[in-house]
């Protein structure tokens, strides 16, 4: 089992010019770790311009470097939703809407988790 990083990662950080590729913390998304990772580009099949990507085989999530904060959140959640589909395997049901439903969804949860960080133990019995 791995040890989750509970530090927090500040964004103005990420813009340190460290390396081209580090990775931030571990992501448990279903029944998967999956690493994050920050790098100054971002490249799915030959084209380097996309903000974020998840790749399944590897369980890693790479985000581009030195967006602002609200941003950096976004583009991470939008990947986790994209693994989230994956782990319950429901990709079939959206079929070629997930780009939309992940992008218009993402931005929704990922107002929901700063809006509510302490949301389970407000539910605590
Ligand atoms: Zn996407």
């Amino acid at each position: 089992m791995k040890q989750f990083n509970a530090k927090p990662i500040f964004v103005g950080h990420l813009n340190q010019n460290v390396n081209c590729y580090d990775k931030l913390f571990d992501l448990k998304i279903g029944f998967t770790n999956y690493e994050l990772y920050v790098s100054d580009w971002v490249e799915i099949e030959d084209k380097k311009d996309y903000r974020g990507k998840v790749e399944f085989q590897e369980c890693k999530i790479t985000i581009l470097r030195g967006m602002n904060e609200q941003r950096t959140k976004e583009v991470i959640v939008h990947e986790i939703v994209h693994a989230l589909i994956n782990e319950s395997s429901t990709e079939n049901l959206l079929e070629d809407k997930e780009e939309e439903f992940v992008e218009r969804f993402s931005k929704v949860l990922n107002q929901f988790l700063i809006d509510n960080t302490n949301f389970h133990e407000r539910i605590k019995g």
